[in-house]
């Protein structure tokens, strides 16, 4: 992630933090961060794992926790659970998702044509529809086979 979006998303990680009276301790900080650092949607064990080597004493229930908090205040989201694992998202603009079903990575989509999907009047009138997201899965760059 660029240095500059990083530094946006700190910035409003402080100020929703702030509004939600959460206090902004460095671990917090450092869950955040290793949350957005590589744009992977990583699982809460692959943040506990890489938090830990800055602070070896923090719990994986703690970053759980801290995750959570963080989906309940709005400044991170749960990408759909895939295989099993809860994955987590840094990111709260509107984007969609590719999953790869090899190696499971996560990869954020953003193309015009998905901005503003139109929702079906069936599905408006029968349900009161928060968000939509498009999932696209299939074989990323790295796993599809040379042609
Ligand atoms: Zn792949
Ligand atoms: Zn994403």
């Amino acid at each position: 992630m660029k240095k500059q979006k990083m530094s946006t998303l700190l910035t409003n990680f402080y100020n929703i933090c702030e509004k939600n009276k959460i206090k902004i301790t460095p671990q917090r900080i450092e869950i955040f961060k290793e949350l957005i650092k590589n744009n992977d949607h990583p699982s809460v064990t692959k943040i506990y794992q890489r938090v830990k080597k800055k602070y070896p004493n923090i719990s994986f229930d703690t970053v759980n926790r801290t995750l959570q908090k963080f989906v309940e205040i709005g400044i991170a989201r749960v990408v759909e659970d895939f295989e099993d694992l809860r994955r987590y998202d840094g990111l709260i603009e509107n984007h969609h998702h590719f999953h790869c079903i090899k190696c499971h990575r996560i990869i954020d989509i953003y193309d015009e044509k998905f901005k503003e999907v139109e929702i079906p009047k069936t599905l408006r009138d029968r349900f009161n529809i928060l968000e939509s997201k498009i999932v696209f899965t299939g074989l990323c760059e790295k796993c599809k086979p040379d042609e």
